[in-house]
């Protein structure tokens, strides 16, 4: 039974900059989850994908975390460092017959996939074999048709045919680097995770990350996904929407900005208080179930 394990969450950042109002917010939204829950809150930086990262991000991410007093409870894992347990599972996968190998170009997807809910539905191109003269570089998971299904504390039922819905994804990128989508099922289950608590910009790759648990026999973690902040236009705040970055400046008045953001009711005398008191509250009076329903609310 899940009520007899402890409560493990984590905060697992992509370091391409300083974070910002919304990244601000899914940290607050995890770190309030596990501590109201008396669990254990860690931090991962998602560094695999090198070409986007900015040096001294992820070091930028665990002062700013620091300054707003969200304390990670055992050492912070660099994605950078686990290569060899991603290499490993991916040999798991390929000894399942569960991998192909795909030479597509981005260009030769656009031209023949289909938009799905959450980007190209992979055609299936290199499914029955590479085209001879052709190599392939990336590789991908054979999806089925099966319906893959969730409860999202949130967001409600989920449900998704991943073959028709999405395709077959790649879990080795052709640059070599290996895919979000992998990396995070292999370092949840390192990590013990049994609640994410995250943005729902990824509510749509779960099912994804549902299905390669089920592959490897990983426990599939409780997931919330907590309303993204969006801008004006109706896009995710984000370093490409040039959302601002958190500064050291207003910590209190920043804190209680994410707090309303979160629909929670924190009371007009905490903003005199210091970061301790208002997490202290914050961690009592937590209460997730007004965002229902939520999935992107203007900043
Ligand atoms: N690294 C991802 C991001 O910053 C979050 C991954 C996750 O929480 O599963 O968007």
């Amino acid at each position: 039974m899940r009520s007899s394990i402890q409560y493990r969450g984590r905060f697992a950042p992509s370091p391409t900059g300083p974070l910002h109002f919304g990244s601000l917010s899914a940290a607050v939204g995890s770190y309030l989850d596990a501590k109201h829950h008396h669990g254990i809150w860690l931090v991962r930086m998602e560094e695999l994908d090198t070409p986007r990262c900015v040096p001294g991000s992820a070091a930028d991410i665990l002062r700013t975390l620091e300054v707003f007093g969200l304390r990670w409870d055992e050492s912070v894992i660099y994605q950078s460092q686990r290569t060899d347990a991603y290499e490993q599972v991916l040999q798991r996968l390929q000894a399942l017959g569960s991998t192909y190998q795909c030479a597509c170009t981005r260009r030769e997807i656009a031209d023949s996939a289909l938009h799905g809910i959450d980007g190209q539905i992979y055609p299936g191109t290199c499914r029955k074999g590479v085209q001879a003269g052709r190599e392939g570089r990336a590789w991908r998971v054979h999806t089925d048709d099966s319906l893959v299904e969730f409860d999202d504390t949130l967001q409600g039922h989920i449900r998704q045919h991943l073959e028709s819905e999405i395709g077959d994804f790649v879990v080795k990128r052709a640059d070599g680097l290996f895919a979000y989508q992998l990396a995070v099922v292999v370092d949840d289950a390192f990590q013990g995770i049994t609640h994410v608590v995250r943005g729902s910009d990824l509510l749509y790759s779960t099912p994804r990350q549902i299905y390669l648990q089920r592959l490897l026999g990983f426990d599939t973690p409780a997931y919330m996904h907590l309303p993204i902040a969006v801008n004006a236009q109706g896009e995710k705040l984000s370093k490409q929407t040039l959302a601002p970055a958190i500064t050291a400046d207003d910590i209190i008045a920043t804190l209680i900005a994410v707090l309303e953001f979160l629909l929670q009711q924190p009371p007009a005398e905490l903003r005199q208080g210091n970061v301790e008191e208002v997490l202290k509250w914050a961690v009592a009076n937590w209460q997730p179930e007004v965002l229902a329903g939520q999935s992107h609310i203007p900043a």
